[in-house]
């Protein structure tokens, strides 16, 4: 078996069941195996500490399968993709939808895989070195655990080039006659397209917070930013808002956005989609004295890694004050931060910032989270990407 050796004391992170080793970490490779091979760990004394495939060109050169001295093989991955469905199963996860994410990579112990559960179709994506040895044996348990008939292959996130792995998007099991689909989730539906939606289609992880924003939105004036095709827009629309405004840049999700407020029948009269970068319709918003009693943020992902931290920071500052200014008193801020970059702490402190410099005052009145299809190991915190906080801005 190959194996890697780490430099005394770098095991301190695996002991505490951290999934990663990088590549600093690392004294000696011995019998070098091919990208996505099984290679055990070992400490500087050759004590066995994990199993792990080996990524050669990522900085991240080995992810932990098992922690356990046992085969890595198909029924070792049977074993993890059915606890992976037990704990949804368990959460009662997807009752009140047809689109769940079933298998959150490290989370549910098997690094780079990804898999959602559109409908009849699971939405697979391979982002490391190590799933996509496995791929082709993951690809049939899971039509074996599922007893679903179709894999559709979304393998085109950026990060695999950092694991030396070309981009790969189709059909890898069964067939499909129709790349759109109808995603139901609490009562509403939204159209997203499997081939061309951003990560596997959509954004699953923010299922409960669509439904918290249509709780808050009853008789408000809404402005949606980053709307993409319509998440929040059609919640607040159904939760009853007098009038949404909706932003993106997209052209094409704006469209989408507009078809699935017709799709759901909510009144379009009340609904004015606006082409536009944020940055500046905010401003604009401002110049033109515009208020709003709910105000919605979720932009894409400004630091993918805490390197980009600061400059991401100053963009999630700039948006946050523009909304609070715009906010009516007793209006309500829903801003999110989906960056791994930027934990919930600091994402706090830049909020409580912006506040400070648009001179208002406000409140927490909750924490949101991606919803439970994206649970969180306990042993790897970079997991929970997504967070949001609910803002009531005080009257004084
Ligand atoms: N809120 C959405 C997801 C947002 S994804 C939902 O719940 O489904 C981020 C969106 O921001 C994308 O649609 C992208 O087109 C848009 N976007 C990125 N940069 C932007 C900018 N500067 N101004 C406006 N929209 C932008």
């Amino acid at each position: 078996m190959p194996a890697v050796l780490l430099k005394p004391g770098r095991e301190k992170s695996l002991l505490r069941r951290h999934p990663w080793i990088f590549s600093g970490a690392i004294q000696h490779v011995e019998d070098e195996p091919a990208p996505g091979g099984t290679v055990d760990l070992l400490t500087s004394n050759r004590e066995f500490l994990a199993r792990a495939s080996y990524s050669p060109t990522s900085q991240i050169r080995a992810r932990v399968w098992t922690f356990e001295d046992e085969p890595v093989d198909k029924e070792f991955f049977r074993k993890r993709i059915r606890s992976a469905l037990g704990s949804r199963r368990a959460l009662n996860v997807g009752e009140d939808t047809n689109a769940t994410r079933l298998i959150y990579a490290e989370s549910d112990g098997i690094p780079g895989l990804i898999v959602d559960r559109y409908g009849e179709v699971l939405v697979l994506q391979s982002l490391t070195a190590g799933s996509e040895f496995w791929k082709e044996t993951l690809a049939d348990l899971l039509l074996e655990e599922t007893g679903l008939p179709t894999i559709y292959e979304r393998s085109d996130a950026d990060v695999r080039e950092l694991e030396g792995l070309e981009p790969r998007t189709g059909l890898l099991r069964g067939s499909i006659s129709n790349l759109q689909f109808s995603i139901l989730e609490h009562g509403l539906g939204y159209l997203v397209n499997l081939q061309h939606g951003h990560k596997t289609g959509s954004y699953l992880d923010q299922r409960e917070n669509r439904l918290r924003v249509r709780e808050l939105a009853g008789d408000k004036e809404v402005l949606d930013c980053f709307c993409y095709t319509g998440g929040f827009t059609v919640n607040a629309l159904a939760g009853g808002a007098r009038s949404v405004l909706s932003i993106d840049s997209s052209a094409e999700a704006l469209a989408l956005c507009k078809e699935n407020v017709e799709r759901n029948e909510l009144p379009v009269t009340r609904h004015t989609p606006l082409e536009g970068d944020v940055f500046q319709l905010l401003r604009r918003l401002r110049d033109e004295n515009r208020s709003f009693d709910l105000i919605i943020l979720d932009p894409p992902k400004f630091a993918p890694t805490a390197a980009q931290a600061e400059r991401a920071a100053r963009g999630y500052k700039d948006i946050n004050l523009f909304a609070f200014k715009l906010l009516r008193p007793g209006g309500i801020l829903v801003t999110f931060s989906c960056s791994g970059g930027i934990d919930a702490g600091l994402f706090q402190k830049i909020i409580a910032g912006a506040a400070l410099d648009a001179g208002v005052e406000a409140q927490i009145v909750a924490h949101l989270f991606q919803g439970p299809d994206h649970p969180v190991s306990l042993h790897f915190p970079e997991g929970a990407y997504l967070k949001g906080l609910v803002c009531y801005k005080r009257a004084r």
